[in-house]
């Protein structure tokens, strides 16, 4: 039976298969890690205890590592101490599932006021959290499988039926859904047939601190590039969901259209392998020496904030070119620099790009209609226009205003699970 209705005091979050303490843009660690570490950080300023639960990808990982005051880290030991395929954890969440449920049990008892659980696999885990303990769950998918098949790239993989199957069975059990946009809400609502009372929008936020406006020249400087050069980046994990190749080929397509100087032409790419893409960085390498544009592409490794910063600052424009994104914090955080995005007109990346305010959004991935956008957002005049509404457009989001919203779906689902145990 839940004991609080206000806000809870200590909230067990469960992200089984990459850790908020991993450098995000590389292998598993993405956009979620980023979400669960700012909105856990800013629960704990609110006085909120947050324990986050995560599977030991090596030995040489402390059992318990705090994270900033007020939130911990506890590494579970479930499988081998190494990075597994997600298509192998699923044999590994009993084994997760029983070190998070003695955990608990070592503890006095109404340890955990609630559990919220990251991507279907720790939804799986909450689901028996949830019953064990007696605390509402609370679930966020970050991606959908079904919404991922339905708009495929060439080369990519389709998600496996297990996970829809698993997925499914989390949207049923979950006493709240908090979804990124109304579209995820949307599918939710209509691909997972969830009770439209059960889901939350909360749309998710940027950091306003880090990813400031600043002189591009002063950027360039730092990354060595000439100041009056075109440059346009892209940074995220090198997937084939994430489409960096449309980059390349409009970067080819600029070049034969005599649109840009190949002396003065430069595309950042930052981030590393992820999942099945694991060849892809150097099937991106090749790509560009058969578009005959290797000299113009510099490849950089996954970095931390502050460099990211420099990155987006220094760019004309950032290219976010993925078949889909639930919201895509990337194209936040460069609009926050001040920098345009040209995105595709897809799932969050609506919500994320103001369209012809912030940026620009292309339907499809047509290189010339990528060449096109790319090149109206070197001009001065446009550029500094977009850039202004980009840093206007990231400032109404921000962690803060997540971490209310999610403290908002908590304070309800607690109110709903109560509903539901003394109507049982
Ligand atoms: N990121 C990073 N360093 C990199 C590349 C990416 O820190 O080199 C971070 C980036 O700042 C963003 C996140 O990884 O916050 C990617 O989130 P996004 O929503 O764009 O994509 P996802 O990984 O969730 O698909």
């Amino acid at each position: 039976m839940t004991r609080w209705l206000h806000a809870p005091r200590r909230v067990a979050l469960l992200s089984v298969h990459t850790s908020p303490l991993e450098q995000p843009g590389t292998g598993d660690a993405g956009g979620m890690n980023v979400y669960i570490a700012q909105t856990a950080a800013r629960m704990a300023e609110r006085g909120i205890a947050v324990e986050v639960f995560t599977r030991a990808t090596s030995s040489d990982l402390p059992p318990v590592a705090e994270m900033v005051p007020g939130v911990l880290v506890r590494h579970v030991h479930a499988g081998p101490f190494e990075v597994l395929d997600r298509n192998e954890l699923p044999a590994q969440l009993c084994a997760f599932t029983s070190a998070v449920l003695r955990t608990e049990a070592n503890n006095e008892p109404g340890f955990y006021d609630l559990v919220h659980s990251h991507y279907w696999l720790s939804g799986q885990v909450g689901w028996l959290a949830r019953d064990r303990w007696g605390v509402p769950l609370v679930h966020t998918a970050h991606t959908l499988a079904r919404v991922k098949n339905a708009a495929l790239a060439a080369d990519d993989t389709p998600e496996p039926r297990t996970r829809e199957i698993g997925e499914q069975q989390v949207v049923d059990q979950a006493d709240s859904l908090v979804a990124n946009t109304e579209m995820e809400a949307d599918d939710l609502i209509h691909r997972y047939d969830a009770d439209p009372a059960k889901v939350t929008t909360v749309p998710p936020g940027v950091d306003l601190e880090q990813f400031t406006p600043g002189s591009q020249q002063a950027a360039r400087r730092a990354l060595g590039i000439a100041p009056d050069a075109k440059v346009f980046a892209f940074v995220g994990r090198i997937q084939p969901l994430k489409a960096p190749d449309v980059l390349l080929h409009a970067a080819a397509q600029l070049l034969a259209a005599g649109k840009a100087d190949r002396s003065r032409l430069v595309v950042l790419v930052v981030g590393g392998p992820s999942g099945t893409g694991l060849e892809q960085p150097r099937a991106l390498q090749d790509l560009a020496a058969r578009l005959e544009i290797a000299d113009v592409v510099r490849f950089l490794p996954p970095l931390p904030g502050p460099e990211l910063a420099q990155v987006y600052r220094a760019a004309d424009a950032v290219a976010v070119p993925s078949h889909n994104e639930s919201f895509g914090l990337v194209a936040l955080e460069a609009q926050a620099c001040g920098t345009p995005v040209v995105a595709t007109d897809v799932g969050g990346l609506r919500v994320a790009v103001d369209d012809g305010v912030s940026g620009l959004l292309v339907p499809g991935h047509s290189a010339v209609e990528w060449a096109n956008a790319l090149a109206r957002l070197s001009f001065p005049g446009l550029r500094g226009k977009m850039s202004d509404g980009a840093v206007e457009h990231a400032r109404a989001f921000s962690w803060e205003r997540t971490t209310d919203d999610l403290i908002g779906a908590y304070v309800r689902a607690a109110v709903a699970f109560q509903g539901e145990v003394v109507a049982s």
